[in-house]
């Protein structure tokens, strides 16, 4: 690792940035670029998807700008561009790829940013769970290929996890960093194993709060409860696992009881039922609490 500043860094290679997925994730991350003035280029599956996630970060912006009279929301909007083909990614220096938790659509994304953005591009994930070197292996540049593990809400929390996968260059690494501090973030480097530390510590948590209100130990509210008022935790675990998204808990468990082999990851029956009954937490309206409207 090499102390270089973030002014040090070209920025010409952050000029447009591809960000892949506008969920949850994907419309934070878009939507803190443009406001530091980076283009973006959001790339989804259909229009419907897409739209919903510009609808979100364009609601996201007008309710910061009612406390923030200098931001600009339409001018913001401008830098960001939908698009549904991958191939409009070309012109990219730097790639985010925060879609659905799953394997093979990420590998298949990274073997496609392989393809199409130049040999000098950044390939980064949002990954919570999945290998970054596993990712790199998809590509033909494992060294420019690191995880950048953003928290949501993406515009308010300040951290980003920077995960080094095996074959990770520092040059990858300083970029990154610098980017994450172009976006003012604090970036902590962490190195590639499942779940890296915020998820292998945090998940575990979340899945033993269900396993209580499972097995009646105490109501969703009661467990929340205790860890506000009892540990300081400005949100209990059962409604941090609705803000999240159960399906998202529920495939992280899977990566990590799958990455360490142990029982301790084995994912709540309530948490699989919940999933199943499409209860994905506040995206859905319903979770371990309720969201109307
Ligand atoms: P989400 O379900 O809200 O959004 C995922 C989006 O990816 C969907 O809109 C889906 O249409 C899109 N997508 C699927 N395949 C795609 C493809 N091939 N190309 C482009 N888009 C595609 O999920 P999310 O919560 O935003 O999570 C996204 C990623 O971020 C996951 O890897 C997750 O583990 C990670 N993450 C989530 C959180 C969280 O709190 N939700 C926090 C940190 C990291």
């Amino acid at each position: 690792m090499t102390d270089r500043a973030a002014s040090d860094l070209d920025p010409a290679d952050l000029d447009a940035v591809a960000v892949l997925g506008a969920g949850t994730m994907g419309a934070g991350i878009a939507h803190v670029l443009a406001r530091k003035g980076l283009r973006v280029l959001l790339c989804e599956v259909d229009s419907g998807a897409l739209n919903r996630g510009l609808k979100t970060i364009r609601n996201n912006l007008q309710r910061q700008a009612a406390r923030d009279p200098g931001l600009e929301v339409e001018e913001t909007m401008g830098r960001i561009r939908g698009v549904l083909n991958r191939e409009d990614l070309a012109e990219c220096g730097f790639a985010i790829e925060a879609a659905t938790e799953r394997l093979e659509i990420k590998q298949q994304i990274f073997r496609d940013l392989d393809r199409i953005l130049g040999p000098a591009a950044i390939l980064a994930s949002n990954t919570s769970s999945i290998s970054i070197t596993g990712l790199a292996c998809q590509t033909g540049r494992p060294g420019k290929v690191i995880g950048m593990h953003f928290f949501n809400p993406v515009p308010v929390m300040a951290l980003v996890e920077i995960v080094r996968g095996l074959a990770t260059e520092a040059e990858t690494y300083d970029k990154t960093r610098a980017l994450a501090v172009r976006l003012g973030k604090t970036p902590v480097a962490v190195n590639d194993a499942p779940g890296f530390v915020s998820n292998r510590v945090l998940m575990p948590l979340l899945n033993e709060a269900m396993y209580a209100v499972m097995e009646g130990v105490a109501t969703a509210e009661a467990v929340d409860e205790v860890f506000r008022l009892g540990m300081a935790h400005p949100m209990g675990p059962l409604a941090l696992a609705d803000l999240i998204g159960l399906d998202v808990c529920l495939d992280i468990m899977r990566v990590l009881e799958e990455g360490f082999g142990s029982a301790k990851f084995h994912p709540c029956p309530l948490l699989i039922r919940m999933v199943d009954a499409g209860w994905l937490g506040r995206k859905t309206g319903r979770g371990f609490y309720r969201y109307p409207g």
